[in-house]
């Protein structure tokens, strides 16, 4: 086979040509990626082994190795793990398959475009979603890759500049493994500390970032890595960087984590397992296809990334490793599922994660706040699917509140604040704050001086439902159901007195409301919308639309304030001409206004604004 020249997919080539362009302040993490591949690659030969007893291998020797040539100026990445062949090289190598690097790039270029945040915006996007080896291309201008797939395929070497295209040839002496061969760019040649082709800045380099990997990573004669397992070590023998660094290689963020959790249990089903808490939201967080779950090892031996068994998915942003001594090595995913000690496992996972971060919320409020800010979304699909633990995942949710606009309060903290005779908690779901706090719904509260939480994301919507009470206090919805705070009572003459008109009300906007009564929540409002407890909101409604479904169309019904002055004028008017036009005109306009005033959407606005403009008329001559 002659050398064959490939354009790299656009995807591709867009990252390159940031990379080559270095946008990524700290360089050196270079090695970190292409140590990682090299140990995943080790990890995957080794499982292969375990598990085709066919498979010609020499297992015996298993290392990454870093050469030096000052001369030339290379450094070259090399191991005897699982090897490419030529198509995997193309796939994997030619073109960008993780899922969301288009909407990064995007994202990226966004960034560069908002003047100011260029740099630092760049590498933090570019830092989340693993630079890998297209890193490479910060610190070299060619970059070479040999490789064989174990098992006795050809071999394959790959070479590109980076821009444009790469070239494939076969390699008929390339020894199982990979090798990548860096041709460093020149320019680095006066600042030896940046040197890759200086020993000790290599040196330097893995004890930073890879100094955990448990492979031999040599340097000559000398392995430069301690090879200790991080979650095998006592607590007390690893330091804050280490976990740090571990947490990059796991987790592909490069920010430090914001907690370490450990965990083991012992006797009779042994495990260990080391897990973070991000600082932030990883990117794919809302992505349909994000990546969930923490990766499992069986006695040191890595089995697989993104095990999902071990984390539910509202955890899904918790990364580490668990190791596991008594799994088979041979345990498929579908298998784990089912698995009991693995259930055992998440079960406990779940528990002490929840707990870590209710510590947090009592000793580090600040940490609790930034951990809340990034994930609370997240935790909050947990009240929904998390049955078990809904207590304690309620416990750890803050909420926005009328309490106070700047900090979001706990369900604890609102409980200690309720006034004598107040007997729920309430809350108000809806798209922002500003819609919420100006609604109608909101009057009788304010004059009553109860607090309010206001539940703005749309996860909120759902689980509210599924929530009935916190502390024996039920929680309770200020646009559902009948609110009764024990203020002014309508007497019984004026719920009289308003009878016909409510009646009559009722029919004539029977295609839009189910009801018409008097309310007792409005202090400065005409009219309001509310909903029998159970419906459908009109946010869910709207929730369920975006995403192709149709709802029916829940009706809801129409509160009047018995002392608002358009209200009793209408009354009059009713009393006086039953058969007036006109006050079906009036009732409709009602009915839109209270639908505007709570931040709805009217059905027909030509419509409405038709019969307004015909009321002002009428009001002018
Ligand atoms: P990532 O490691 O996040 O998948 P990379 O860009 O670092 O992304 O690598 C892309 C893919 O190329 C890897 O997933 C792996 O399949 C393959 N690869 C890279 N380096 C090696 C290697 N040394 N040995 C075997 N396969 C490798
Ligand atoms: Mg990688």
């Amino acid at each position: 086979m002659s050398t064959e020249t490939i354009e790299f997919q656009a995807e591709a080539r867009q990252l390159l040509h940031l990379m080559i362009h270095s946008i990524y302040s700290t360089k050196d993490v270079f090695l970190r990626e292409l140590i990682s591949n090299s140990s995943d690659a080790l990890d995957k030969l080794r499982l292969a082994a375990f598990r085709d007893k066919e498979l010609e291998v020499d297992t015996s020797d298993l290392h990454i190795a870093l050469e030096i040539d000052s001369e030339q100026r290379t450094l070259t990445v090399r191991d005897n793990g699982i090897g490419m062949t030529r198509d995997e090289v193309v796939e994997l190598i030619g073109t960008i398959a993780k899922s969301g690097t288009a909407e990064m790039l995007a994202q990226l270029r966004q960034a560069r475009e908002t003047a100011g945040t260029s740099e630092e915006a760049s590498a933090e996007l570019i830092g989340q979603f693993g630079v890998g080896f297209y890193s490479s291309f910060m610190v070299a201008d060619r970059v070479e890759l040999v490789t064989r797939k174990a098992g006795g395929h050809a071999g394959v070497r790959w070479e590109s500049a980076g821009e444009g295209s790469y070239t494939v040839a076969e390699a008929p002496d390339a020894p199982q493994g990979t090798a990548v061969t860096l041709h460093l760019k020149p320019e680095d040649t006066d600042d030896a500390l940046h040197d890759f082709a200086n020993p000790a800045t290599v040196r330097a380099t893995v004890k930073r970032y890879s100094d955990f990997i448990t492979w031999p990573i040599r340097l000559g004669d000398e392995t430069v890595n301690s090879r200790k397992a991080l979650w095998a070590r006592a607590q007390k023998d690893v330091s804050d960087e280490e976990y740090s660094e571990f947490y990059r290689h796991v987790s592909h963020d490069w920010r430090e984590p914001l907690e370490t959790i450990r965990l083991a249990a012992e006797g009779t089903f042994e495990y260990q397992a080391l897990l973070f808490l991000p600082s932030h939201a990883p990117m794919d967080l809302f992505w349909r296809e994000a990546r969930r779950g923490v990766q499992l090892y069986v006695k040191r031996v890595f089995i697989m990334d993104d095990c999902e068994a071990l984390i539910p998915e509202y955890l899904r942003f918790v990364k580490g490793v668990v190791d596991a001594n008594d799994l088979s090595l041979n345990i498929s995913r579908e298998i784990l599922q089912q698995d009991r000690q693995i259930q055992l496992i998440r079960k406990r996972l779940v528990r002490k994660v929840l707990s870590t971060v209710k510590t947090m919320q009592d000793k580090e409020p600040d940490k609790y706040a930034t951990f809340w800010s990034e994930l609370g979304r997240a935790v909050k699909e947990g009240l929904l699917s998390d049955h078990d633990n809904q207590k304690a995942i309620l416990e750890i949710c803050s909420f926005d509140s009328t309490h106070d606009p700047s900090t979001p309060t706990t369900l604890q903290d609102y409980l200690a604040r309720m006034p004598e005779g107040q007997d729920a908690i309430y809350y108000a779901t809806g798209e922002s704050r500003a819609a919420l706090e100006s609604s109608p719904h909101m009057e009788a509260f304010r004059a009553k001086g109860y607090e309010v939480l206001l539940l703005t994301d749309p996860v909120d919507e759902v689980w509210v439902g599924t929530v009935p009470s916190f502390e024996e206090k039920a929680l309770t919805s200020i646009t559902t159901g009948e609110v009764d705070l024990g203020g002014d009572e309508v007497d019984d003459d004026t719920k009289q007195g308003f009878e016909a008109l409510l009646a009559w009300m009722a029919s004539a906007l029977a295609d839009d409301v189910k009801e018409v009564r008097l309310s007792h929540r409005l202090t400065d409002s005409a009219a309001v919308l509310v909903g029998d407890p159970g419906d459908l909101t009109p946010a869910l409604e709207r929730m369920y639309r975006a995403m192709g479904q149709e709802p029916p169309t829940v009706k809801r019904i129409l509160e009047l304030n018995p002392r608002h002055a358009l209200v009793t004028s209408l009354r009059a008017a009713h009393e006086q001409r039953p058969d007036d036009a006109q006050l079906g005109d009036t009732a409709r306009l009602l009915h839109g206004m209270a639908l505007l005033a709570e931040g709805g959407e009217l059905a027909e606005p030509a419509a409405f604004v038709a019969l307004l403009s015909r009321q002002l008329e009428k009001s002018l001559s």
